[in-house]
């Protein structure tokens, strides 16, 4: 490949992702060369293509300094500044870099893991492969007659009140994982468990499957390890909402819309 190749450079120290500041806003810097000086030993990794051009993402272990041509901003933050699919393609690269960091040694056998491809490494004394790991979780919006139930969890980053979500267990459907989450967080019973929509979550490394469903039983009692409050509300009177980036505030404004 020509060093010259029009390439995404998407350069992340820790959250921080490196933007290009343009006439008319943000956006990840495409060049010829890295819009930073890079190491030669730096691990480059390929993501895939965007408008006709490859991406590469980089972990770098200083932070870029603010100056006319460049900023750095937190991934979730970057929604607000760049095209959706720059987002999603930054969400992407971010998933590799945890992975890379995450992946440097065989589990099975602790040599150092050489990279193979742009999703694969392999030990080279065991042979043990290793692919990105993707944690699935479920949402579920929960409807009874005209409102809907919002919680505030603990590890929520913001004061906002959102759905009941949680992790898959090994072993378990994704409808199973929504009536099983809703149990222990907070005491219900629900029906007509309906797959809407779900979305990559790069926070570290997520897929969001939302659900609707319906009240069937049981008392509004909150897992105080994971809810902090939580409560059904009506549409003329909603607490403070998910940004609009989340899955769970699209589903949220679907309720909004079209919910009976
Ligand atoms: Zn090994």
């Amino acid at each position: 490949m020509s060093k010259l190749t029009t390439t995404w450079w998407i350069i992340f120290y820790k959250d921080q992702l490196l933007l290009k500041k343009t006439d008319n806003g943000f956006s990840i810097p495409c060049a010829g060369q890295p819009p930073i000086h890079i190491s030669p030993e730096t691990n480059i990794h390929e993501i895939c293509m965007l408008d006709g051009h490859p991406c590469k993402a980089i972990a770098i272990d200083y932070p870029v300094e603010e100056s006319d041509k460049y900023m750095m901003t937190g991934l979730r933050a970057s929604y607000d500044f760049i095209p959706l699919k720059q987002y999603q393609t930054a969400g992407k690269a971010a998933e590799i870099l945890h992975w890379d960091r995450n992946s440097r040694f065989c589990p099975a056998c602790g040599t150092a893991m050489e990279q193979k491809a742009p999703i694969m490494k392999k030990c080279p004394k065991c042979g043990n492969e290793m692919y990105p790991s993707i944690s699935t979780a479920i949402l579920v919006l929960i409807r009874k007659e005209d409102k809907l139930l919002l919680v505030h969890a603990r590890n929520f980053k913001g004061t906002f009140n959102s759905l009941v979500a949680g992790f898959l267990e090994t072993g378990e459907t994704l409808e199973e994982c929504v009536a099983r989450e809703v149990k222990e967080e907070t005491g219900l019973d629900v029906k007509n468990i309906t797959y809407f929509a779900n979305q990559p979550w790069p926070y570290p490394s997520g897929l969001m499957v939302g659900f609707i469903a319906d009240y069937a039983g049981g008392e509004l009692t909150l897992q105080d390890e994971e809810l902090s409050s939580g409560a059904f509300y009506t549409r003329d009177n909603l607490p403070e909402l998910p940004r609009k980036l989340s899955l769970a505030r699209k589903m949220i404004d679907w309720w909004i819309e079209n919910g009976k």
